[in-house]
Order: structure tokens, then sequence, then C-alpha cells
């Protein structure tokens, strides 16, 4: 038996934390989030493995952080396990821009796999650091950009070549445009504030302006007809404390204006996290098709957004590495308070059986 080498290890346990051009913009963004951007453009080309290239405007990298900005497990969001309990960051492991140096490309020709340009508010001019597969900086130069960070990723999967392989052909890499784009939808939902941009190949896929609050958001997102049918909802309860605001269809609503074929429009938050929960998505599809008798909505999944708050203590956000699978501590009282607000909005109980979510 041999023990592996250090940059197999690395290649290796990299390419489980960043599975996808959707997952690597998603930790960029969150990054960008943390760092208190009010504006950030993603752009894509070749549907992003060509290269992958996130901007914002946020605080900046300190010149002094920069040597470990991509060295895994270094961060300056948390100091110890006990600082989860009170996590109001996205990000937390130090892991991100570690393993996205580790996938991207690394050759003869290019000899760095990501570039961060950063210019913190103390800095007279940014800085473009070019960084290795080891997430080490081989280079740096003067760079005219303003105060944030831009992180480009080039050539993602170079180095795992059925990885790469998984996302060449066009139909993989439309949908995973279509993914990226659903992101930037859900955190242009919870954070109406911000500026985003999507452009592929150049040319512009989708924008969204700063606007005043979740509804306006929801309309540069959904568009009028569902948003007109769309009623804003509420519940805060103390012991265990629990926040629900959302905005749900209207009783009765014509399903074809509240509903779509896929779930990527049901936008469910745990704290600003985009989730995917299982057992709460069940109950919002069956208390909104119970309300045709017909079961004309039978194959839908309800347009809404649902951001649910609770204590930063009762919330374990470590259980997947993209972060989309949330434990809660207090699951059966949340259940519980969603079940209640769909009643009263709804003013039944429903019993009806759905067809299983397609994966
Ligand atoms: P984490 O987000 O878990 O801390 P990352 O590998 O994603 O780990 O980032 C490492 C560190 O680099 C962050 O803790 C932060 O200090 C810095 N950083 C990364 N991206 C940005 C950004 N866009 N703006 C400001 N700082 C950033
Ligand atoms: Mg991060």
């Amino acid at each position: 038996m041999k023990q592996l080498p250090s940059d197999t290890v690395r290649l290796l346990s990299s390419s489980q934390v960043i599975t996808s051009v959707l997952n690597v913009v998603k930790e960029l963004m969150e990054n960008s989030l943390d760092a208190g951007a009010s504006s950030i453009d993603v752009k894509l080309d070749n549907y992003g493995l060509d290269r992958i290239e996130v901007r914002d405007n946020g605080h900046g990298i300190k010149a002094v952080d920069t040597p470990v900005m991509a060295v895994r497990h270094f961060t300056s969001k948390i100091c110890s396990h006990e600082d989860l309990e009170h996590l109001e960051t996205y990000g937390f492991r130090g892991e991100a821009l570690g393993s996205i140096c580790a996938v991207a490309e690394m050759t003869q020709l290019i000899h760095f796999s990501v570039a961060v340009t950063t210019k913190t508010e103390e800095d007279d001019v940014s800085t473009q650091y070019m960084l290795d597969f080891k997430g080490n900086i081989v280079s740096q130069k003067p760079s005219h950009l303003g105060q944030g960070t831009t992180v480009s990723v080039m050539k993602l999967f170079k180095n795992l070549p059925v990885r790469r392989q998984c996302f060449s052909s066009t139909k993989k890499c439309k949908e995973e445009l279509k993914k990226v784009q659903d992101l930037l939808m859900a955190y242009a939902i919870v954070k109406p504030e911000l500026r985003l941009m999507l452009v592929h190949n150049k040319v512009g896929v989708w924008q969204k302006a700063k606007v005043a609050d979740n509804r306006s958001a929801l309309l540069a997102t959904l568009g009028s007809s569902a948003v007109a049918n769309l009623l804003p909802c509420h519940h805060h309860q103390e012991q265990p404390e629990i926040v629900l605001e959302g905005f749900f269809p209207k009783p009765g609503a014509d399903y074809s204006t509240t509903s779509s074929s896929s779930p990527d429009k049901t936008f469910l938050f745990v704290n600003n996290r985009p989730v995917q929960l299982k057992e709460i998505m069940k109950l919002l599809r069956q208390h909104y098709s119970a309300q045709y008798p017909d079961d004309p909505a039978r194959n839908r999944f309800p347009m809404l957004m649902l951001k649910i708050t609770v204590p930063p203590s009762s919330v374990d956000v470590n259980l997947t590495p993209d972060k989309t699978q949330v434990l809660l501590h207090n699951k059966e009282a949340v259940l519980t308070a969603v079940e209640a607000l769909l009643v009263s909005l709804y003013g039944f109980r429903p019993n009806t059986d759905l067809p299983a979510e397609k994966q």
C-alpha cells in the first residue's frame, strides 16, 4: 500500500467541494455577499467551462491576507467551531478558493488557474494576483479595477477530463446556465438591494437593478402576472423563535400564472440562504394544489418565496459541501408554523398525495 501524493489528494478532495460551474458561481457570489457587495457581475465563457468571472464592489481583501486567501482552511469569517453558533456569513470553511484553484487549469502554457484582483478602501490601486493549483501566489501586478474583488477561474476541470466531459454536451451546458440564472434569481429575491448581472459569451442573459423590497425583487424575477397573484404572508413566534415571511399564490388564482412545471421558482430560504428542504416543499405543493379540485395543478410547483429565519444556533449548515441542505434543530416546530400559515391562507388542511419531485 502507498500513500497518495499530496497533489492527488488535493485534486480528489477539491473536486468533492467544487462539483460544477453552478457550484463555483455560488461560492464566489457568497464570498462577494460576505464582503458586503451591493453589485455583482457574473460572466461566463463557454458556459463557464473556459472562464468564470465574478466581480463585486465589496470591501476587498487586505494585502496582508492575500498570501493565504486561497490556502485551504484559511478564513476571515470564523475562528473556531463555536463561532458556528452565531454564524452570519455564507462562508466559514475556508475551502472554496483553494478548491477552485485545484480544479482549474494549470498547464505549461498558463501557469495559474485562478486570478484574483482586489482593492480595499485603503489601497491606492488594485492588484491582480495569479494563483497556482495549490492556491499560492505565483505573480502579481497592479491593475485598474475599482474597489472590490474580481475572481477569474480558467478552464474548470481541465485536470479532471471525466468531470469536464460530463458538462460538455450542449444540453447539459444549457441546463447548467439555467441553474446559474435561477441561483442569481434566488439571491436577487432575498437581497433586493443587490444589483446583479449574468453575461454569457459577452451577451447579457439576465440582470436586476437594486430595488426596495422583496416584492419588487419578485417582480424582476417572476414577472408581473405571477406577482399580481402573490400575497404577502407573515408569521412570528417565540420559543422556539421562528419568523416566516413569504409571498404565496392567492387562493384560487389561475394556476397557469402561479405555478411552473419545475420546482426552480419555489424559492426557499433559511436565514437568507437558498436551500432545498423536501418536507417544506411537499407541504407547500400539497396546500397549493389542493385548491384545484379537478387537480390540473397536480404536477405543478407553485411560484413563491418563503423566507424562514431562526436563531443561527438552531441551524446546522455544514451538512453538504454546497450548503443547500440544512439541519433545523426545531424542524417539527418550523413545519407546524409553515402549515399554520398555509391553513390560514388557503383555509383547509389538504389530503393530497402528490407525484414525487423529479430530481
Ligand atoms: P470562506 O468563504 O469559507 O472564508 P473562501 O475560500 O471562499 O473561504 O475565501 C477565503 C477568504 O478569502 C475569505 O474568508 C475572505 O477573507 C477572502 N475572500 C474571498 N473572496 C472574497 C471577496 N470577494 N471579497 C472579499 N474577501 C474575499
Ligand atoms: Mg467562501
